[in-house]
């Protein structure tokens, strides 16, 4: 088997078309490669032989050793060196790669290569003994921290100490002697916490790092991270092994990040940060603060340290010269790194950047007109659930706000709450329902748990490519990086600015837009939907062929849903409409009635009647024009027993009845498990006069709206719980009598749907019966996951939990349809629809409506529409466009 793919000298065995073999970072060095650009020759280790090394108890295939020796060799050719020489030594860089960018979630080492005895050749082939120790010193400590597992705070701490004694202030005050002394001091501290030297054996580092690399493919941050964005274990890492190039050899030398256009912004300005005589991950490190790479961008931020632009012109200019090259071969925003080693520009990688929703937006939007990518590709590109970003509210500008420091717009949105100083306390504390802002000097990657239960991020050091501006982008948080006024004091939990302290639980707002933080809570506005969102939603639902609807009973979530674009409702939940406090009483007194006294269940149902008749007709008119699903009461009974004495009181006072009977009745209807007990057309068939009061309100509203608007109004009305098809056609006859009666009283001629949910997996089964008198479904998928699976999502939680830790399901089924056993179902229920109703209308209305991979699922089935909650109605569009494309 080839195991090993070598890149470099303007051609590679690679190209970007093999991401899934060689990982995102080596595809996309071959394709640089290929493309000509100046890529430090290396070679990729597979994705491949990541998979065969799990599968073998951590082992490497015999064959490895010698593919790596060759491409080692060939690395050494081109650069004119040799791994291990100590007169001509080649070092390399160890990096890993999985397919799709975990940042900060494996490790890389770099100047690999060096010991005792490379270290002066380096010196002597540079001229530059502070150079090479600063390399070894750097390769010591990433190296033992990454692969041997000895913290990184053992080399800081000495690091610190020696600066503090020697008066130093900057890693660049030191020089070779200082670094020597301070190399001596690194190897004693490794050889003190593992009791054996530091390895001198360059083979032996070589194939530590690489087996570093594997082995961190099954860290638990890494598990973290794909556990959040959905990545496979099964896809594996690849490493790549790379020629070094130095941007730490003075002040001709440099490393930098760039993105080909602002990726919190999406305006089309390359946009960066870099270093002089620096290496690797100083930029992002927050070590020393950045330069800015354009001009423009410095005089932007007021900076004094000259930009790129300025200090390195020519470099510049050529590095503008690829990134133009790069954007325009991959048709994306790229996020590259680079490195200029004496005057000299490397590029080290290159990928589609991160962005927000915002930028992505913008971007795709923008590349439509400058004629880059067609509208179809610009609905493809943006993530639909990363709208949810945009949806929501940012502050109000003319709010009063209490602005206690500013660092760097990091990560857009507003968020207020309770000041946390550690990830473990922000976890617990949206455990408890609380909002908080996490407050970090820096974020690592320990710290993602704690970043993704926070409303925001706030940190007082690092820039705009930061770990925690990176992580909050990619998590759709607000953050503010670098508002480096802040004093944070972690042992006393305040934070300290301008003569403000803030402590642990009070309340403060960050705009990430800004990069504001602000004392107290600030109000919000209502978000944007114009614009660039506006014009992708356009082009997302010419491509789209399912229709989107929403589910909703107030008229407020109606208007809302409408705004975003909803096609109708498709679900109205009309038990919600009973639980408001003036209808409590007589749904209470209409439950606990008798069970033999129609009257007295007739008289409560007469005092909801006017009531439910006026939701329906706001909902139709808000509606107007657009078709309404209302489906009959479906409570688990439970839900509206009254709990108190005091409650109890007041139904017998509405009622007239004894307080004693009603607990009495009260305990007869307790059900053991009311999921599966007494509800949906259960109820309807025990107390018919409940349905038939709720297709009068809705059959008299509907008659009312069609007047007020003056566009009819087709309601239909949609029996719950359904398992076989004499349940509909006994509530079926019911509905229409009472249409009968309308028409009659009224003198007006009614038009209406009577369908059925289908969330019970004997309803699936039965399909074609039930259609025989349904003239609609939609798919309850809530309930016939819980039905399908014999799980109570309300119980589930406790044990869920532990199936996703454990890898025996991938996604929580309440989150994302199951395909394979809940889908089936909805399969089977559609086509068994269709076979005795061929224009039957097919929708779904579970949670599942909103998630991105139930929306491309249900097209695939050939629903005719979705049904969401408002908020995710731009987000099922968008799906909706994406699964049809
Ligand atoms: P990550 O995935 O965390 O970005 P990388 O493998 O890209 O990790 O490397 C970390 C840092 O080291 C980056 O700044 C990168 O540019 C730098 N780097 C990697 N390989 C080399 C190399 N061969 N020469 C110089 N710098 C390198
Ligand atoms: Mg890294
Ligand atoms: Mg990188």
């Amino acid at each position: 088997t080839k195991w090993v793919y070598s890149f470099g000298d303007g051609k590679a065995e690679g190209s970007a078309e093999d991401r899934n073999l060689l990982g995102g970072k080596g595809a996309n060095l071959a394709e640089m490669s290929n493309l000509g650009l100046p890529v430090p020759p290396g070679f990729t280790i597979t994705t491949e032989l990541c998979t065969w090394y799990y599968d073998n108890g951590r082992k490497y295939p015999d064959e490895l050793s010698d593919q790596v020796d060759d491409a080692l060799e060939q690395i050494g050719k081109l650069v004119g060196a040799t791994f291990g020489d100590t007169a001509n030594p080649l070092l390399v860089s160890v990096r890993s790669g999985a397919r799709a960018s975990m940042p900060g979630m494996m490790d890389t080492v770099l100047n690999l290569g060096l010991n005792d005895e490379t270290v002066g050749a380096m010196a002597k082939l540079s001229g530059d003994e502070r150079f090479a120790m600063d390399s070894y010193r750097r390769f010591i400590q990433m190296y033992s921290d990454v692969v041997l597992g000895v913290d990184h705070y053992h080399f800081e701490e000495i690091l610190e100490v020696y600066k503090e004694e020697n008066d130093y202030t900057l890693d660049t005050d030191l020089s070779a002697d200082d670094w020597k002394e301070i190399i001596q001091h690194y190897k004693a501290a490794v050889e003190r916490e593992l009791e054996q030297p530091f390895p001198q054996d360059v083979k032996d580092q070589l194939w530590g790092a690489i087996s570093a690399v594997f082995g961190s493919w099954r860290n638990d941050r890494a598990n973290t991270y794909r556990r959040l964005h959905n990545i496979p274990e099964s896809w594996g890492t690849a490493v790549n092994v790379q020629a070094m190039v130095f941007g730490n050899m003075g002040d001709t030398s440099a490393t930098g990040v760039a993105f080909t256009r602002d990726p919190s912004t999406g305006v089309k300005e390359f946009y960066g940060e870099f270093l002089i005589n620096a290496q690797g991950e100083d930029v992002v490190a927050g070590i020393r603060t950045p330069q800015n790479l354009t001009k423009a961008s410095r005089e932007a931020a007021g900076a004094t340290a000259p930009s790129m632009e300025e200090a390195m012109p020519e470099v510049f200019g050529q590095l503008v010269d690829i990134y133009k090259k790069l954007e325009g071969h991959y048709r994306d925003m790229q996020d590259i790194e680079f490195t200029v080693q004496q005057g000299k520009l490397w590029m080290l990688q290159t990928r589609n950047g991160k962005r927000t929703a915002k930028a992505a937006l913008k971007i795709a939007c923008d590349m439509v007109d400058e004629g880059l990518i067609s509208s179809e590709e610009a609905v493809k590109r943006v993530d639909p659930a990363s709208l949810d970003q945009l949806l929501h509210p940012t502050l109000d500008p003319d709010a009063e706000r209490n602005v206690i420091a500013s660092g760097l717009p990091a990560s857009p949105g507003a968020a207020s709450g309770a000041v946390v100083f550690t990830a473990e306390h922000a976890v617990e504390c949206m455990q408890e329902g609380k909002k908080v802002i996490l407050v970090r000097i820096e974020t690592s990657p320990e710290d993602i748990h704690g970043m993704h239960a926070a409303q925001g991020i706030l940190t007082t050091r690092g820039g705009m490519t930061s770990h925690a501006a990176v992580v909050a982008r990619g998590m759709g948080r607000p953050c503010v990086s670098g508002a480096g006024t802040i004093r944070v004091d972690y042992a006393a939990k305040t934070f300290t600015v301008g003569g403000v302290t803030i402590s642990e639980g009070d309340i403060i707002t960050i705009d990430g837009g800004n990069g504001q933080v602000m004392q107290g809570e600030v109000p919000t506005l209502q978000p944007e939907l114009s614009g660039d969102f506006g014009k992708l939603m356009e082009w997302a639902d010419k491509a789209r062929r399912m229709k989107v609807r929403t589910n909703a009973e107030t008229p407020a979530d109606a208007e809302t849903a409408r705004k975003f674009g909803a096609e109708g409702i498709g679900l109205c939940r009309t038990e919600h409409m009973f639980f408001e406090a003036e209808r409590i009483v007589a749904v209470r007194e209409m439950i606990l009635a008798d069970e033999h006294d129609k009257s007295a269940r007739k008289a409560a149902l007469d005092k909801i009647l006017p009531m439910q008749r006026q939701d329906f007709t706001d909902l139709f008119e808000i509606m107007s024009g657009l078709p309404v699903t209302i489906r009959l009461l479906d409570p688990p009974l439970h839900e509206f027993l009254p709990q108190s004495d005091e409650e109890m009181e007041e139904v017998a006072a509405a009622s007239g009845v004894d307080a004693a009977k009603l607990k009495q009745r009260a305990h007869e209807l307790h059900e053991f498990n009311p999921m599966l007990g007494h509800r949906g057309c259960r109820l309807g068939i025990s107390y018919p006069e409940i349905y038939e009061m709720q297709a009068r309100a809705i059959f008299e509203a509907s008659i009312a709206a069609a007047e007020k608007t003056g566009s009819p109004v087709t309601p239909e009305i949609m029996i719950p719980l359904v398992a076989m098809k004499q349940e509909l056609d006994t509530l079926k006859a019911r509905i229409v009598a009472i249409a009968g009666d309308v028409e009659k009283e009224t003198g007006k001629k009614l038009s209406y749907l009577v369908g059925t949910m289908i969330e019970l997996p004997r309803a699936a089964l039965q399909a074609n019966n039930i259609a025989e008198t349904a003239e609609f479904f939609s798919f309850g998928t809530n309930d016939l996951t819980q039905t399908t699976y014999g799980i109570s999502r309300d119980d589930a939680a406790m044990f869920l939990k532990t199936y996703t830790e454990q890898g025996l399901i991938e996604q929580d089924p309440f989150v994302s349809l199951d395909p394979d056993g809940v889908g089936e179902l909805v399969k089977i229920g559609a086509e068994r629809g269709r076979s005795t109703r061929a224009d039957i209308k097919l929708g779904i209305c579970g949670e599942h409506g909103g998630d991105p991979a139930s929306v491309a699922f249900c097209e695939t089935v050939g629903l005719d529409y979705v049904s969401c909650s408002p908020y995710r109605v731009p987000i099922a569009r968008l799906a909706a466009a994406q699964a049809a494309l």
